[in-house]
């Protein structure tokens, strides 16, 4: 499956000019207007080894506000193979669920018990007999098969470094929420450049192991890892609208309270901290998520 490029543009904040370093966005959220984001690239190698392994779609599981299932069903449909969807929770309509069903897939809700039990080892059997020709795709679209997915990311940023007229640049800036993204760039770049992951996650959910279960534990000089979730996921406060508000005015790119808005936030703070010296260049890589903004801003009141 061919990805579509995502452009590479100059990101102008003037808190970013002031200290005198240059940032670069590659935005992941406009690389196609429905499979949006990191999702897409975390598929790529979870779907040929769907198509190795012989089956004809793919079963996964995430929220009602998934950007992986969502980014799933848009590609199951784009691309026509079948998907079906395990979700979180009891039913409940959200503006992501909407879609799935648009999209044609099937969704079974697990409750919450249920689905807490997606790590145990019997987890998947009633799934695998129920739907046999279905090739099953971990929460997230995580595991080493998405991280090598990410690889692509590294790729489309060096092909256009000329254009901004970089010859190179010291470090890249995400989010991260499983890690597996930043896993991706880390073996990308095989500890070329620094990878810093904005965690969207407390530091006590599991990230820094996820990401050593992928890249190992030598290439812990690679990357960073920091807490940028204000206090848990989906924490939003006024300080954060308020930030992105105004970072979206003035640079012109959209973003989301749950992952990039956090993302961005922790590198002004990690810049006003004096932790990038200045004459830096980084990409902050826009990870997407847009789609789930939709209910969450009518529960946030934004
Ligand atoms: C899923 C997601 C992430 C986190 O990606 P990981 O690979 O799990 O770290 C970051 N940003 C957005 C917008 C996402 O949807």
């Amino acid at each position: 499956m061919m990805l579509p490029q995502a452009p590479l543009q100059p990101l102008n904040l003037h808190w970013l000019a002031a200290a005198g370093i240059d940032v670069a966005i590659l935005r992941l959220d406009l690389i196609d207007p429905v499979i949006s984001g990191n999702k897409w690239f975390k598929l790529t190698h979870h779907l040929a080894a769907a198509k190795n392994a012989g089956a004809q779609g793919v079963i996964s599981l995430g929220g009602a506000h998934s950007n992986h299932l969502h980014a799933l069903a848009a590609a199951g449909k784009r691309f026509g193979f079948p998907t079906v969807g395990l979700l979180r929770g009891h039913p409940v309509q959200t503006p992501t669920v909407l879609d799935l069903e648009a999209f044609g897939m099937p969704l079974h809700w697990l409750g919450y018990a249920g689905y807490r039990a997606r790590h145990e080892p019997g987890f998947w059997q009633p799934w695998r007999e129920r739907y046999p020709q279905l090739y099953p795709i971990p929460e997230g679209g995580g595991g080493l098969d998405g991280a090598l997915g990410c690889a692509d990311i590294v790729s489309q940023a060096h092909a256009q470094l000329a254009d901004l007229g970089w010859d190179d640049f010291d470090g890249w800036w995400l989010a991260c929420g499983t890690g597996t993204t930043l896993a991706g760039l880390v073996l990308a770049e095989a500890r070329q450049r620094k990878v810093y992951g904005a965690m969207a996650v407390p530091g006590d959910h599991g990230v820094a192991e996820n990401v050593t279960d992928i890249v190992g534990p030598d290439a812990s000089a690679g990357y960073e890892l920091l807490d940028a979730s204000r206090g848990g996921f989906a924490k939003i406060d006024a300080q954060l609208l308020d930030f992105i508000a105004m970072a979206e005015n003035e640079s012109g790119v959209p973003l989301e309270p749950l992952y990039t808005g956090k993302a961005l936030l922790a590198l002004r703070q990690a810049v006003e901290a004096g932790r990038i010296s200045q004459g830096s260049r980084l990409i902050f890589v826009h990870t997407g998520g847009l789609q789930g903004l939709r209910s969450r801003c009518a529960m946030a009141g934004c």
